[in-house]
């Protein structure tokens, strides 16, 4: 392996006899797989302690590292022993077949590309802002342990998303971090003549050069597109310069370099790619160019090649509410649409309508999400209740289509354990389940964890909150004296918080249907729950609000002067900067984490399943996953499952989550046995660990996209595109056809004849200028009480006497239900064509039903 460009200078006057320990080392550095590794913290912590804690980044710590330093470490050999295991233990976990190899190697899914504004791998490579990216970043992780093979792309800020300081008053400033691309590990890709692989994007009146870079998660490079080339113009290298930073405009054009710059990218490598998996439909626009380059191709025109490549694309959507979709305005999309048409032998306005629910309506904005779900062959939530939430939101784009039938399915999101456990929970699991755990099946590993005994558990949950509060207070003393407290105050911190005590976790960003100030609601009844002698109680409560949200900055500013009020200052800390560092040591360390968003807004929510492993519990609103996850033995849930709007809800809310706490959380934690463990704790952190930990891992996660839709997406788009496309040509001319003559549908009168057990339902359809074949009639009706709807497929009889392509259809039924409860309904039918999804044409019968025999 050639050593990173950057270290070069650094290595110029190395002595010859270290580079080999400093190749070794640099391999491991460049490898982000060392972010879940508690032996690889071990091993860069043993080559210098200071420098790891200062940036938790092994490729700055080896820049910083001296020669003399470099040559101890090399005549160490405990230090060499453990360099070579790590370097081992890498090697094996790359060259195995994984679970993906083992079970579908020859499945023929030979690539899926991962498309994401945001990755959140950890604290060496900032690209992420919140959820979204930490999501992304964890789905990384897992696909590398189970060795699917995934690429991603992204792009690479200059700036990180910013970081937050609190000023002496408590409210939140926002500081940028310049990302100095030297110190992250990454490494420019190279083209095949050795020159800096660099991608072209064409934007009105000039052509911007994306540079690549590429970030190694284990098996799996993510590639990053990054706009800050001297090639560029001044302003164009400022493109990526900000994660959700710039307006509208650099918005849409990081959108661009994102989706058309990322699939030139997959190109320009000549990757072999099935699956395009958009993280949210902020990359959209990947599936026009990809569908374009491959009309380039194979020569034909630009509709096909979306009929050949749309079941080769999947849109995660992550958005609880219509209003948090992209859109932008006609006249920015006339702007940058008009060069890109120029490729597609199509006009603007078709491109356009791709992104509206009713492609008529120019005065429609353009939606990304919109372009997704036209573009994409399958859709999908994440949580069961936002895949219902989504398929509400996405009823607009199939007018008369059942709800229910609103193609949007649901893969619940879940969190990389090995990026989250604490060193103590690792070594239980080890012990009782074994290193590769997390590639196991759920079953298996439930039945061992719950031979976990008390004392186990109990011991786990004291030595984590002791090692959370020792950060707490190292945090408390740094936030403090950059506030300017003086030696005093800060001398008072290691009187902060107590490792026996009760300890309770609230960190997310700050925004108004997070609700973080749920527990503020009574200020004075708060501090009494903290604060009674014989069973107090603490809080870590941590978050970011956005920089232009003012309300967001108001809850911050009013749990820090809550945190000062001098009755609940040794119980209460607010701890600055939310990051993934952080977010680490609060999920390790606390016994209960309170999530309070407002039903149905948190989509998912993976902050809560990251305490899982740790034995943490979570008192959540039954929103997202919690909605699905919880049962009274493993945690408590607030809200009665139902959506409510208005503030007596909140504070209904605020009664729940008080009494939870007064009455069933804090008496059961000192309800303590002889031996001073409390049983009845012990034994819901025995469930929520055997049973929701293995269930909310990214594991089970990515199993799912694999099997329910990576797999069926690769053999569909293979299809397609097999014997020179003809499947998509055939398709492209069905559709074609059914778009001009939809409107010839007509139908005769419906007749339903009462029998023994049911009905049988006659109904002429008169076809025009449609084949029979491709349509198909069904009856149907919609559930009843908590049934399934009745959807049945109706015969065709032959051509009805004297009619021209008039068909007599019919089904017989058994059935309670009065024959009014059924409609006939006209649909398209293909046995390639997956409906709705792909056309949503429907027409439904009108009319008085004739009864007979009754
Ligand atoms: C996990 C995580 C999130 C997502 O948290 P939710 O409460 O589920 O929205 C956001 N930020 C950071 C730093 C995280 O680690």
């Amino acid at each position: 392996m050639s050593l990173p460009r950057f270290l070069i200078p650094y290595l110029r006057d190395l002595p010859a006899e270290l580079l080999p320990l400093v190749e070794q080392i640099a391999d491991l550095a460049m490898d982000l797989r060392w972010t879940w590794s508690h032996a690889g913290d071990a091993m860069w912590k043993i080559m210098d302690p200071q420098l790891w804690e200062l940036s938790e980044n092994p490729f700055v710590l080896l820049q910083n590292l001296s020669h003399e330093r470099l040559q101890a470490l090399s005549q160490n050999r405990a230090f060499r022993q453990h360099l070579d295991q790590l370097v081992n233990a890498r090697d094996g976990y790359c060259s195995c077949g994984g679970w993906f190899g083992d079970v579908y190697g020859d499945a023929g899914l030979r690539g899926v590309a991962y498309f994401s504004m945001e990755y959140g791998l950890g604290k060496a490579l900032p690209l992420y802002a919140g959820g979204l990216g930490v999501l992304a970043g964890d789905y990384l992780k897992a696909a590398s342990d189970l060795a699917v093979p995934v690429i991603a792309v992204g792009l690479l800020y200059q700036e990180g998303y910013f970081r937050q300081m609190l000023d002496a008053d408590g409210w939140q400033q926002e500081i940028y971090p310049y990302n100095d691309s030297s110190s992250l590990p990454l490494r420019p890709v190279l083209a095949h003549d050795g020159a800096w692989l660099s991608i072209p994007i064409e934007l009105p009146g000039r052509t911007v050069q994306l540079h690549v870079w590429e970030a190694r998660v284990g098996r799996i490079s993510l590639y990053l597109l990054d706009s800050n080339n001297p090639l560029n113009s001044a302003l164009d290298r400022g493109i990526t310069g900000k994660l959700y930073g710039g307006g509208e405009e650099i918005r849409l054009i990081q959108e661009i370099a994102l989706g058309i710059g990322g699939w030139r990218l997959i190109e320009a490598l000549a990757l072999e790619i099935d699956v395009c998996h958009l993280n949210e439909g902020h990359a959209a626009f990947v599936t026009l160019e990809r569908a374009r380059c491959f009309a380039e191709k194979r020569q034909i025109d630009f509709r096909e090649a979306l009929w050949a490549t749309r079941p080769g694309n999947l849109f995660t959507t992550h958005t609880p509410v219509a209003a948090g979709f992209d859109t932008f305005p006609r006249a920015l999309m006339m702007k940058y649409g008009q060069p890109y048409v120029k490729n597609l032998a199509m006009p603007v306005e078709a491109l356009l309508a791709l992104g509206r629910s009713n492609g008529q309506d120019e005065s429609e904005p353009f939606n990304m999400a919109y372009l997704a779900a036209r573009t994409c062959g399958s859709m999908n939530g994440v949580s069961r209740l936002h895949g219902q939430i989504s398929r509400s939101i996405f009823q607009k784009l199939y007018p008369r289509w059942p709800q229910h039938e609103v193609p949007v399915t649901h893969v619940t999101n879940g969190v990389h354990m090995p990026s989250w456990d604490s060193p103590w929970a690792d070594e239980i699991w080890t012990h009782y389940c074994g290193k590769g755990r997390w590639l196991g099946s759920e079953e298996a590993l439930a039945a061992e964890i719950r031979k976990l005994d008390d004392a186990a558990l109990w011991n786990l949950c004291g030595q984590e909150r002791a090692d959370l509060i020792r950060h707490a207070r190292q945090r408390m003393r740094v936030q403090l004296g950059q506030r300017g407290a003086d030696a005093e105050t800060i001398s008072q911190v290691d009187r902060i918080l107590d490792p026996n005590v009760l300890t309770l976790g609230f960190a997310r960003r700050f925004t108004a249907y997070k609700r973080p100030n749920l527990l503020l609601h009574d200020h004075d009844r708060l501090a009494r729950l903290l604060t009674r002698t014989d069973r107090p109680v603490q809080l870590v409560v941590a978050g970011k609000a956005h920089p232009a949200d003012n309300e967001g900055k108001r809850f911050i500013q009013e749990w820090v002067k809550f945190s000062q009020r001098a009755d609940v200052r040794s119980h209460v800390v607010f701890l600055e900067d939310y990051d993934i560092a952080l977010a680490q040591e609060m999920v390790q360390g606390v016994d209960v984490w309170i999530n309070t968003p407002r039903r149905p807004w948190e989509a998912s929510g993976t902050s809560g399943m990251k305490v899982l492993a740790n034995g943490g519990l979570n008192l959540s609103e039954l929103d997202g996953w919690w909605a699905e996850a919880y049962t009274p033995d493993a945690g408590w849930a607030l809200g009665d499952g139902h959506e409510h709007t208005g503030s007596g809800w909140d504070a209904a809310e605020a009664e729940q989550l008080y009494h939870l706490l007064e009455d069933e959380i804090v008496p059961m934690f000192y309800e303590r046995d002889a031996s001073g463990i409390p049983a009845a704790w012990v034994a819901l952190m025995r469930t929520s660990m055997a049973h929701l930990a293995p269930q909310f891992s990214s594991n089970r996660m990515v199993r799912e996209y694999v099997e329910q839709l990576y797999l069926p997406a690769a053999a569909a788009f293979r299809q397609r595109t097999a014997d020179g496309s003809t499947t998509a040509q055939a398709l492209c001319q069905w559709d074609a056809q059914l778009e001009t003559s939809w409107h010839e549908i007509h139908w005769g009168n419906l007749i339903a004849s009462r029998e023994e057990h049911g009905w049988l339902f006659e109904v002429p359809v008169y076809l025009g200028g449609i084949p029979p074949e491709s349509i198909q009639v069904q009856l149907y009706a919609d559930p009843v009480a908590n049934g399934a709807p009745v959807c049945e497929t109706m015969q065709r009889g032959g051509e009805m006497p004297g009619a021209v392509n008039g068909y007599l259809y019919h089904v017989r039924l058994n059935t309670p239900r009065p024959c009014t409860d059924f409609t006939p309904r006209c649909i398209p039918c293909h046995p390639d064509a997956c409906i709705p999804i792909e056309n949503h044409l429907i027409h439904w019968w009108i009319g008085n039903i004739t009864l007979e025999n009754c």
